[in-house]
């Protein structure tokens, strides 16, 4: 029993692979093989269906990401600002800028200050926190399919998990 060691906390379920959100509540077991110790956390899930009892166990949370979100929103904010620095040329452009905008919305880096119909198609006007200054974005019209693809695609660019409510309209 010279050896054995714990393992380093993984930032996700060990039996199913999914990771943990910031400051989940999960378990942490350590299961005994072959005169070895293994740490496996597990979301509580996966627990609830265990096969084998572990040699000790306790309930703990997963780590806030607190830091890693606000990296987030300055990376988002970059984002917005090169999609919004032209006019809008094309749909999907305006469409994640849209969805972008929402997010920030929900992070207080945008305000929505006013609506206007121009050129025949409907507008935000946001107020940008780090400027102070107004932007004119287009309000697309987004069917739910085109919505749940969209989303899926910022949770690619931004390492987000988006829950429902940033998705509700403004
Ligand atoms: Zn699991």
């Amino acid at each position: 029993m010279e050896d054995w060691k714990i393992e380093r906390r993984k930032s996700g379920c060990t039996v199913c692979g999914r990771p943990f959100d910031s400051e989940e509540r999960h378990l942490s077991a350590i299961f005994e093989a072959d005169g070895r110790f293994q740490r496996r956390d597990q979301c509580l899930c996966c627990w609830e269906k265990r096969a084998e009892e572990p040699f000790s166990f306790w309930y703990t949370v997963a780590p806030k990401r607190e830091q890693r979100r606000l990296e987030d929103v300055a990376a988002m904010v970059e984002f917005f600002k090169k999609l919004t620095a032209q006019p809008p040329q094309e749909e999907t452009r305006s469409k994640v800028a849209y969805l972008t905008a929402l997010l920030l919305m929900r992070k207080r880096r945008l305000k929505a200050v006013g609506s206007k119909t121009r050129e025949s198609r409907a507008w935000l006007v946001l107020e940008k926190a780090w400027d102070g200054e107004t932007v004119e974005i287009v309000d697309p019209p987004i069917a739910d399919p085109e919505l749940e693809t969209l989303k899926l695609e910022m949770e690619r660019l931004f390492d987000l998990e988006l829950g429902q409510e940033a998705l509700l309209r403004a």
